[in-house]
């Protein structure tokens, strides 16, 4: 009887203490934002009823990206990667453990992707104007890209893990994390958030996201995908999405034109030029942003046919834009039909 009695006030207890938490229950989606990475961030989430509150969330998370961008950015001369870079010595550099995962990360792409994607190409990016430095308004000529790919190979990167280190082959190398970095931070953001306890949000940093749970009971977070056009914000399509990561890479913002040509941010490592093709802009679904991230960059340096192969062969989840006769042509892989199918804009 005593037992039973107890058994009964532990109930009541925990029905108490959860009718607590559940009285704090607010549906409502809080929003924070800042600026990082030469661009800003968001995050819209449902607060946790149960956890420690958001008080200061903003800060955190804005501390957070400012040491991510310590570490990574080439436009700070005295991160850590800029330190590297600058370092003409073929030596291990001692290197962070984050900055060792987002270079063994971005590693593994260029092996999955022939080299599409490699993170050695910041020579080639500063040669062409689109790096840390001002543009210089010239073209370069063939005999300046034979000398700044001379400098570029991720196969000429060693990295070596605990304690972490990387080394260059060539004394004139530079890593340029620029299209996996804003990827890798979202997924430290919403690593940040889960650890607060909030289960229910859409972390975003300068366009590249994550969203966990829903928005809303029976609302899922809506992702839209822009249409890649030079002037004018105009949404292609929107669709419900959980538990993923989205990336997007495209040209039709950073470019330039000289004398008729356009010359696009997206270096192709094999020819040490920007890359010309119909593919205008690629989304990528991934488990984590920063694969998302660069695997979107190295299907715009393959360009359509060859990144459908590469989407269809290693079940890569990509939409791609593609711009044929003035109008754009959709390409769904069929990883990403799968995670897309039933859940119909
Ligand atoms: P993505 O397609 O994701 O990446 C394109 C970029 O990747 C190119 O611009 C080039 O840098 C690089 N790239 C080109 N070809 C290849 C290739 N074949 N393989 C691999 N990489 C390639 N910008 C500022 O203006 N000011 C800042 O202070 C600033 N700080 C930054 C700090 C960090 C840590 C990072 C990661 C970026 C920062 N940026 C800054 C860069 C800015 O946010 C970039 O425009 C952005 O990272 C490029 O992203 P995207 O989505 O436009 O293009």
């Amino acid at each position: 009887m005593q037992r039973h009695l107890c058994s009964l006030l532990a109930g009541l207890l925990l029905l108490t203490l959860s009718s607590g938490c559940q009285q704090g229950k607010t549906t409502e989606v809080l929003h924070l934002s800042g600026q990082t990475m030469g661009t800003t961030w968001s995050v819209a989430m449902l607060p946790n009823p149960c956890g420690t509150g958001t008080a200061g969330l903003e800060q955190r998370l804005q501390e957070r990206l400012d040491q991510i961008n310590g570490l990574m950015s080439t436009y700070d001369p005295e991160s850590e990667i800029s330190r590297f870079n600058n370092q003409a010595s073929t030596d291990w550099f001692t290197l962070s453990e984050e900055t060792a995962e987002v270079i063994a990360l971005s590693l593994e792409v260029s092996a999955l992707t022939g080299g599409a994607f490699d993170i050695s190409v910041g020579p080639l990016v500063e040669l062409w104007g689109f790096g840390a430095t001002a543009r210089n308004d010239r073209i370069p000529s063939a005999a300046q890209v034979r000398h700044a790919l001379a400098s570029v190979g991720y196969e000429k990167i060693r990295l070596r893990r605990q304690p972490a280190a990387v080394s260059k082959q060539v004394p004139g190398m530079r890593i340029d994390l620029s299209a996996v970095g804003k990827g890798y931070a979202v997924d430290a953001l919403a690593e940040l958030l889960m650890q607060q306890g909030i289960s229910n949000f859409l972390v975003e940093v300068g366009g590249e996201i994550k969203v966990s749970g829903q928005r809303g009971a029976g609302a899922p977070w809506r992702v839209a995908i822009e249409k890649p056009l030079e002037d004018t914000r105009e949404v292609d399509t929107i669709f419900p999405l959980t538990g993923t990561a989205v990336a997007t890479s495209g040209n039709y913002r950073n470019f330039y034109v000289e004398n008729g040509q356009r010359y696009v941010h997206t270096i192709d490592p094999a020819s040490g030029r920007p890359v010309r093709h119909k593919l205008a802009s690629v989304t990528v679904l991934d488990q984590t942003c920063a694969r998302a991230d660069a695997l979107a960059t190295a299907l715009m340096v393959l360009g359509e046919e060859k990144g459908r192969q590469l989407c269809e062969r290693h079940h890569i989840a990509a939409y791609f834009l593609i711009l044929e006769n003035m109008s754009l042509v959709v390409y769904e892989s069929p990883a990403f039909q799968l995670l897309t199918g039933d859940v119909k804009r």
